[in-house]
C-alpha cells in the first residue's frame, strides 16, 4: 500500500517547464518577440534599434541597439527567470518607469528557439556571446562587439510543434510586426528604428521627432495632413497627441493608438471616450484618427494587470476617461477646424494655410526619403507663414486696429453681428475674425441636437388638442413601436392603435407652429430607410440626428433679423458650433486677412 506522502500528486516544475508556461503567455507569435527584445533596448535607453527578419520572423529575428548593454555576468542572469535590473522588490512594482519589469521575456523566448546574445557595455573592452539552445545556455565567450546588446531569435517554437503549426504566412506574421514597429515609431519618435524583411529595408521611422511626422510615415499624408494637436494638463494627467479633422475618418479603428506612459495599451475607457467626445460629429461606422499619450505619475496606473502588458488599469478610470473627452472635445470645437472659404473653394482662392501646428520634442537628425523630406519643408514654411499670419494686426470690432496674440484663437463667432441672408439659406454675419456664411438648416440642426440630446428626458412637448392619427406601413410600424420610449422622450406621445395605426398626443413644442405631421412622418420614413439599410433597429442617437434635421429650419425659410441673431447666439452655446451632427460645415468663415490679400489690400 501507499502511503499518504507517496501519493502526492503535486510537482515542482523545474525551470525550463516554468519558462516553456511563461513563454506560452507572453510569446504567442514572432511580434510578440519583437516587441519584448525593442521594449528591452527602449529600457536599456537604446536611441538606434535595428530589427532583422527572415520569413516573417519565423525563421530569423534580430533585435540590435545601441544601448547601455549587459556585463558578462548579468548576461547570463537576464536568461534566468524572474531576472530582472528593473525593480528590486513588489513595491517597485507602484513605480514603474521602464517598459519591462517581470523578468520573463528572455528566459520565456530562449525556451522556445535558438537564442543567441552578443551584448558590451560602451566601459567594458570585451564584449559577450551567449548561445542557447531551448532554454539551455550552451555556451558563453568572449568576443569582440560594437556597444550595445544584439538578441537572435531562431527557429521560434522549433520545440513546441504544435504551436509552430499555428503561425500564420509570413506575410501574416511580417504584417503584424510591422504594426507593432508603426506604434514603437510612433511612441518613441526619438529613437531611430529600422525594419527589414529578408535583407531588405522595409521600414524607417522618421528622421525627426514631430508626432505629425511620424503620423505621416504610418498613416500617409491625407492623415497627417487632417490632424490637429490636442494637448491638455489636468491634475496629474498631462495628454497630448493629436485627432484628425472631421473631414477625415477610417472605416475601422486600426488609427486609434492610446499610450500611458509612451507604453501602447488598450483600455476599453479610453475607446468609450474617443466615441463619446466624437458623438454626433462623425456618421455612424466612421472612425477618427486619434494618438493619445497620457502621461501619469506610476503609482495612478497598474501596468501589471496583464502579462504582455497591453492592458491596463487607472486607480482612477472615470476620472482619465472625463478628461480625454474633454480634451478631445476642446480640440474638437477649437476654431482650427472651422472651415475656410478657401478650403472649400481652393480654386477660387488660392491661398494656402497651415492646417496645423506640430511641436514635439527635437531628435537628432538622420537622411531620410525625398517624400518625408518634401513634405517637411512644406511643414515648415506652412509654420512660417502661420508665425507671420499671428502677429497680422486685426480690425476690432471697436473699429481700432490691435495686434492679436494669435489669428486663430479668435473665435469666429464671438461678437458675430448678423448682416443680412441670403437666397432664404446662407446668414450673412461679421465679426471680429471676418465675414461669417452660416448655414441656417444646419446651425438650427446643430442647436436642436444638442438640446435632444442633453434634456433628453426633459423635452418639452405640448398636448394637442386633437390628436394626430397616423396610418403606417407595416415596416414603418414595426420601427416606432419598438421606439415609442424614446419618441415620447422627445416629445412625441405616441400610442399604438390597432393594427399600424398610432394616434400621436403630444408633439415637442419646437415644432407646434410647423407643419408637424410631416415633420413626424418625415422622421419616420428616414428611420425606417435607416433600418432597411442597416439591418437592425435604429439607435436613440440615430432617432436625435434625424429629428433634429426634420424638425430645424429649412434651407428656403425666410428668418427675420431677431431669429437670425437668436440662431447665431444660440449656436454658440452648442458643444460643437461648427460642426453639424452629420459632419458638414456650419459656418464658413473668410478671415479679413484672406479677405484683404484677395483685393491686394
Ligand atoms: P525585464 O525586461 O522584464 O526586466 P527581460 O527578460 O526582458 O526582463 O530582461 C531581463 C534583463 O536583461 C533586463 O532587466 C535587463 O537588465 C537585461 N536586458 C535585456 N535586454 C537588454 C538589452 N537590449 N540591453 C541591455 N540589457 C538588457
Ligand atoms: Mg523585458
Amino acid at each position: 500500500m501507499e502511503t499518504r506522502a507517496q501519493r502526492s500528486i503535486i510537482n515542482i516544475l523545474d525551470d525550463n517547464t516554468a519558462n516553456k508556461i511563461a513563454a506560452g503567455e507572453v510569446i504567442e507569435r514572432p511580434a510578440s518577440v519583437v516587441k519584448e527584445l525593442i521594449e528591452n533596448s527602449l529600457d536599456a535607453g537604446a536611441t538606434e534599434i535595428r530589427i532583422d527578419l527572415i520569413d516573417g520572423g519565423k525563421r530569423l529575428i534580430r533585435v540590435t541597439d545601441n544601448g547601455i548593454g549587459m556585463s558578462r555576468e548579468d548576461s547570463v542572469l537576464s536568461l534566468k527567470r524572474h531576472a530582472t535590473s528593473k525593480i528590486k522588490s513588489a513595491d517597485d512594482l507602484f513605480s514603474i518607469r521602464t517598459l519591462g519589469f517581470r523578468g520573463e521575456a528572455l528566459p520565456s523566448i530562449a525556451s522556445v528557439s535558438h537564442t543567441e546574445i552578443v551584448t558590451r557595455k560602451s566601459e567594458e573592452d570585451l564584449g559577450t556571446k551567449i548561445t542557447c539552445v531551448a532554454g539551455k545556455i550552451e555556451e558563453v565567450t568572449d568576443i569582440g562587439a560594437p556597444p550595445g546588446t544584439s538578441v537572435l531569435v531562431k527557429d521560434l517554437f522549433f520545440n513546441l510543434p504544435a504551436r509552430q503549426k499555428f503561425l500564420k504566412t509570413a506575410q501574416t506574421e511580417l504584417g503584424h510586426i510591422t504594426e507593432l514597429v508603426n506604434r514603437f515609431a510612433i511612441s518613441h519618435g526619438e529613437v531611430d528604428i529600422t525594419l527589414s524583411h529578408n535583407d531588405r529595408v522595409i521600414f524607417r521611422s522618421p528622421s525627426s521627432n514631430l508626432l505629425t511626422d511620424a503620423v505621416l510615415t504610418v498613416f500617409g499624408r491625407d492623415a497627417a495632413e487632417a490632424v490637429v494637436e490636442i494637448n491638455s494638463q489636468a491634475g496629474p494627467y498631462k495628454i497630448y497627441g493629436v485627432i484628425s479633422k472631421p473631414s477625415y475618418s477610417k472605416a475601422n479603428r486600426s488609427g486609434q493608438l492610446f499610450f500611458v506612459n509612451r507604453r501602447f495599451v488598450r483600455n476599453r475607457n479610453l475607446i468609450h471616450a474617443l466615441d463619446e467626445a466624437y458623438r454626433g460629429i462623425l456618421p455612424q461606422g466612421r472612425f477618427p484618427l486619434l494618438i493619445c499619450f497620457i502621461d501619469v505619475p506610476p503609482e495612478f496606473v497598474d501596468v501589471n494587470v496583464h502579462p504582455t502588458k497591453i492592458e491596463v488599469k487607472f486607480a482612477r478610470e472615470w476620472e482619465v476617461h472625463n478628461i480625454v473627452i474633454s480634451c478631445i472635445r476642446d480640440a474638437l470645437s477649437s476654431s482650427n477646424i472651422i472651415p475656410n472659404a478657401e478650403d472649400l473653394l481652393p480654386s477660387a482662392l488660392n491661398i494656402r494655410r497651415p492646417t496645423f501646428t506640430p511641436t514635439y520634442q527635437k531628435k537628432l537628425s538622420r537622411s531620410t526619403t525625398d517624400e518625408l523630406e518634401e513634405f517637411r519643408m512644406s511643414l515648415a514654411s506652412k509654420l512660417e507663414q502661420q508665425k507671420k499670419e499671428l502677429f497680422v494686426p486685426q480690425i476690432t470690432q471697436e473699429g481700432f486696429t490691435e495686434e492679436k496674440e494669435t489669428a486663430a484663437k479668435i473665435d469666429p463667432l464671438e461678437s458675430a453681428e448678423v448682416l443680412a441672408q441670403a437666397r432664404n439659406l446662407y446668414i450673412i454675419a461679421q465679426s471680429p475674425a471676418g465675414i461669417l456664411l452660416i448655414d441656417q438648416h444646419v446651425a438650427h440642426e446643430r442647436i436642436l441636437y444638442d438640446q435632444l440630446s442633453n434634456m433628453y428626458s426633459k423635452v418639452h412637448a405640448q398636448r394637442l388638442i386633437v390628436p394626430l392619427t397616423l396610418n403606417l406601413g407595416h415596416r414603418e410600424a414595426l420601427v416606432i413601436e419598438h421606439k415609442l420610449d424614446d419618441f415620447r422622450a422627445l416629445g412625441f406621445e405616441i400610442e399604438s392603435f390597432g393594427k399600424d395605426s398610432f394616434i400621436v398626443r403630444s408633439i415637442p413644442v419646437i415644432i407646434v407652429d410647423k407643419n408637424y405631421e410631416r415633420v413626424l412622418k418625415d422622421m419616420i420614413e428616414e428611420l425606417t430607410e435607416l433600418t432597411i439599410t442597416r439591418r437592425l433597429l435604429v439607435r436613440r442617437e440615430a432617432l436625435i440626428t434625424t429629428s433634429a434635421c426634420k424638425m430645424a429650419i429649412k434651407a428656403g425659410d425666410k428668418l427675420s433679423h431677431e431669429e437670425m441673431a437668436r440662431l447665431i447666439s444660440d449656436l454658440k452655446h452648442t458643444s460643437n458650433p461648427y460642426l453639424c451632427p452629420h459632419g458638414r460645415p456650419i459656418v464658413v468663415c473668410l478671415s479679413n486677412h484672406d479677405l484683404d490679400k484677395m483685393f491686394g489690400r
